[in-house]
């Protein structure tokens, strides 16, 4: 071979090794956008405290969201154990058989979180989200398996909301790891509370086991990690409170952010044209009626949010914004423009910095739209 064919061999070798070199980065670029690609969501619904949980979980691996909606789901049935006053075994319906007794009772880490919130919560809010409404929440039969709620006897209602000396007995002692409940305390029921908690100590589940982008949703409480399709923020649908298919409107929810809402058109029952539902003013013992027909929060943890959008829907519009903006959180109530929640009529209140995040459209946003 001469030179000049030799080197003609080097030149065709080179531009093979070249080539070869070009197809393995276009190659592995292309496994990796494939990589990129199999991250999918995967959504698990089941049933826990009394509605559906959502677990919806961004990954490329099948076995870890498997492992997580589990891990979701275990931990919200632990709480709900803790926490049903329906259940004569969990520690709610303990410390409310040994209540007045005016012993120190140690309680869980988890209850001394919600109980401390909420007490917290009721000092705030002067009373209008109050934990010991659990004689009356049990005389209309809201959350009663299967459910049968009534008008009760007016006189009944009017001796226990007479009778009761609400939280005020509730004492927490070293940093609440022990409580002593006082003679004439109402029944511990912190419905208004728990699911925040529930969807709090989920989303924390979901973390410890390094999910990266995850949405917990327990009936309109939402917690997230990380971010949704194409990484961007979760888009979450706010329900409308009278159209079932439609929302409200929808925030982009990020990380650390939570979303609460508190409605009467999940457990209510009509009368003569009137509405009854499972949300109690505390000084009259009946539904409220300062014409709230939702209301949503946003603040820094699901427990606190579920609480002050309780709280805001027994205050109403007027009251409930006020006192939402003097903590600093977004808020929102829907309520009865003409006073009557069945008309149709609805108009909303929000606290100053609440549209930036949502527009409330009243007349509705289809949630599936054709
Ligand atoms: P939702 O179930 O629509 O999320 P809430 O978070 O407001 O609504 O919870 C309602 C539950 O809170 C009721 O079922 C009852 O257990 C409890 N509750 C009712 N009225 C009050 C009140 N004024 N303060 C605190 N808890 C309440
Ligand atoms: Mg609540």
């Amino acid at each position: 071979m001469n030179v000049t064919a030799r080197w003609i061999t080097r030149l065709i070798l080179i531009l093979v090794l070249v080539l070869i070199a070009a197809g393995i980065r276009v190659l592995g670029k292309r496994f990796l956008h494939t990589g990129d690609r199999s991250v999918v969501s995967y959504v698990f619904d089941s049933f826990a405290m009394g509605t559906v949980l959502t677990v919806k979980v961004r990954t490329a691996d099948k076995t870890l969201a498997e492992k997580a909606a589990k891990l979701a789901s275990a931990e919200m049935h632990r709480i709900h154990k803790i926490f049903d006053p329906y259940d004569p075994e969990s520690e709610i319906s303990y410390l409310n058989r040994i209540r007045g007794s005016d012993s120190v009772i140690s309680v869980s880490p988890d209850m001394a979180r919600v109980l401390g919130e909420a007490l917290h919560i009721r000092k705030l809010s002067r009373g209008t989200f109050e934990p010991t409404l659990g004689e009356l929440i049990q005389l209309w039969g809201f959350n009663d398996q299967p459910r049968r709620p009534r008008i009760p006897d007016t006189l009944r209602i009017a001796a226990l909301v007479d009778s009761l000396s609400g939280a005020e007995g509730i004492e927490l002692i070293d940093e609440g790891i022990s409580v002593r409940i006082a003679p004439g305390t109402g029944a511990l029921d912190v419905g208004g509370i728990a699911k925040g908690y529930g969807v709090d100590r989920v989303v924390a589940v979901l973390a410890g086991i390094r999910i990266k982008n995850a949405l917990v949703n327990l009936g309109g409480e939402i917690g997230v990690l990380g971010v949704g399709s194409n990484g961007r923020s979760w888009r979450i649908g706010v329900q409308h409170p009278r159209k079932n298919s439609y929302h409200l409107g929808v925030i982009d929810q990020v990380e650390g952010m939570f979303v609460a809402t508190s409605g009467d058109y999940e457990r209510f029952f009509l009368e003569k044209g009137r509405r009854y539902h499972h949300i109690l003013d505390p000084t009259t013992g009946y539904p409220t009626s300062r014409g709230t027909v939702s209301a949503t929060v946003i603040a820094s943890s699901c427990l606190v949010a579920d609480a002050l959008a309780t709280s805001a829907f027994v205050m109403g519009p007027g009251e409930g914004i006020r006192f939402l903006d003097s903590l600093g959180v977004h808020g929102l109530v829907v309520y009865a423009a003409d006073g009557d929640t069945e008309s149709g009529n609805l108009a909303y209140s929000a606290t100053r910095n609440f549209l930036r995040i949502m527009e409330p459209d009243l007349d509705g946003l289809p949630i599936n739209p054709p």
